[in-house]
């Protein structure tokens, strides 16, 4: 099936990523981690862009750049150079922003996303280095504000400004693009994605070949889809009405949901760019080997290994690799004595994540302990023998006591050992998450042990004798009769008997 794009929407996206684990600002010594801070605590005078102050470049903030480019399949400049962007603003007391113009630090590159149609290559314009402005906090909404405060905690920070082609034809895509590029930057461990203003987006849309609008400012991934659909909707209706579509740049409101005129957009010769006198230019190019062999296995590569060494389905392997610590901790579990990896990918990847997911929390590694056995294919990425994990809501607040991967494993265990049934192994991982606790004493506490096999058939015996219409209606094709039989033998063993093996046994009976 081919996706037909009625609309022929066009999107591009400009993502900005705050590099907030570096441990200094771009140009200065100024601490990054301010997020927790006083207003204006984290500032000195080259952040603030006080007169005679000189800026020196971060080293590792250029390090980590090129580990994106590299991670992003794009080509790396033989020679970086920085450029001022002249503009006012009180957010930017220099009256410039230091940035990148024609020697961007990574150029063309590529992401592939699940699209419309399949899988779909997604180009990467350029990525280059910025310094983050000030934050303006307004007093109420952006249009009515009374009155604005300037924090200059985020000033000088690290940026990198990924600039896609308008290659997504849908929301939907633009935001399946976000998505792969979160986790891409996650595994790098430049960024603390949950960290306030980490990633920020602004789009540029157009439908049926025409004008293109740019979206800015816009908050969050959900954010990113609902102000596309908005746009794409409004663009669609101006036209049908006889409007038409011009350059301007609109923000994103919201709370209300819709997208607000807010400038005719500026163009480059507006920003008078000229290259920085204040830093030269630095040779990157012979650095690449070196940050190659500090890029971890990548989603992709991780997802192919994991398909061809496991063995799992595709499925399995795509939703395994979205998140770097449920990778490892399927991983892990495949070690587990008579676990296959089927058995591993169904626990962690369907039940365990699901069930995070249904919390709207996430799991990080805490704690590992390393595997004897290296992989035979000598991979240069860890492989534990056990871990421990804990539980964060979005903002890294400890919720609940800690997941052993043991455990994890013990539980699929007696479900293999056909100790409980599948239906208490679900329990038993929910009991975990929600209050920590090891499978066998869940299993005690909460009476989880599978009946044995001769009271199963005494019950299965009991509701046939029992309900001997149920029976006809079994020997008259009527589906339903089943169900309610094998509900009869869930009762009478207080939901300890294994519901397939009910059936089984109830269907040899009845043919007997
Ligand atoms: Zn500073
Ligand atoms: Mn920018």
């Amino acid at each position: 099936m081919v996706y037909q794009n009625p609309d022929g929407v066009r999107i591009g996206l400009e993502v900005h990523v705050q590099l907030n684990k570096l441990n200094t600002k771009l140009f200065c010594g100024c601490s990054t981690k301010y997020h927790d801070s006083e207003p204006n605590t984290h500032v000195c005078p080259v952040c603030l862009g006080l007169p005679g102050s000189l800026p020196v470049i971060n080293e590792k903030a250029v390090e980590y750049a090129m580990k994106i480019g590299l991670a992003l399949n794009c080509s790396i400049v033989e020679q970086t150079q920085f450029h001022r962007k002249n503009y006012y603003y009180p957010d930017l007391p220099k009256g410039f922003q230091t940035t990148q113009y024609d020697f961007p630090i990574a150029g063309e590159g590529k992401i592939v996303i699940e699209g419309e149609d399949g899988e779909r290559v997604i180009g990467i314009t350029r990525a280059h280095i910025e310094e983050d402005p000030g934050r303006l906090q307004h007093i109420g909404s952006i249009d009515k504000s009374k009155g604005t405060l300037i924090n200059y905690n985020r000033s000088g920070m690290t940026l990198i400004e990924i600039v896609s082609e308008p290659d997504m034809r849908s929301p939907k895509e633009a935001r399946r693009y976000l998505d792969k590029l979160r986790s891409i930057l996650d595994y790098l461990d430049v960024f603390d994605g949950d960290l306030e203003g980490a990633m920020r987006v602004d789009a540029n849309v157009s439908v049926f070949m025409g004008e293109r609008v740019e979206v800015k400012n816009i908050s969050s991934f959900k954010g990113a889809e609902r102000a596309l659909l908005y746009e794409i909707m409004r663009q669609k209706n101006h036209i049908r009405r006889g409007g038409e579509i011009t350059l301007e740049t609109r923000h994103f409101d919201e709370a209300r949901g819709v997208t607000l005129s807010m400038r005719t957009k500026e163009t480059e010769n507006d920003y008078r760019y000229f290259p920085e006198p204040d830093l030269v230019p630095l040779r990157v190019a012979d650095r690449v080997p070196e940050i190659l062999k500090t890029l971890p296995e990548l989603p992709d590569a991780k997802r192919e290994r994991f398909v061809k060494e496991y063995g799992i389905i595709d499925m399995h392997a795509r939703a395994a690799v979205t998140d770097q610590d449920i990778a490892d901790l399927f991983e892990t579990v495949t070690l587990g004595e008579n676990v296959s990896p089927n058995n591993a990918a169904v626990w962690v990847i369907d039940i365990l994540k699901g069930e995070l997911n249904y919390r709207d929390v996430i799991i990080r590694v805490t704690k590992t302990e390393k595997r004897e056995i290296e992989s035979q294919n000598q991979c240069k990425w860890p492989l534990y023998k056990s871990m421990t994990l804990k539980l964060y809501r979005k903002k890294y607040v400890d919720t609940v006591p800690e997941i052993e991967s043991g455990n994890i494993i013990k539980t699929i265990q007696l479900v293999k050992e056909k100790k409980i049934t599948e239906q208490s192994g679900v329990e038993i991982i929910r009991t975990m998450l929600d209050n920590g606790g090891k499978p066998q004493d869940i299993v005690k506490e909460k009476g989880l042990l599978k009946v044995a096999d001769d009271i199963v058939a005494t019950a299965v015996e009991e509701a046939i004798a029992e309900n001997p219409e149920a029976v006809t209606d079994f020997h008259a094709g009527k589906e339903k009769s089943m169900n309610f039989l094998v509900g009869k033998v869930m009762q009478k063993t207080k939901g300890r008997a294994d519901a397939r093996e009910a059936r089984e046994k109830l269907i040899t009976k009845l043919n007997e």
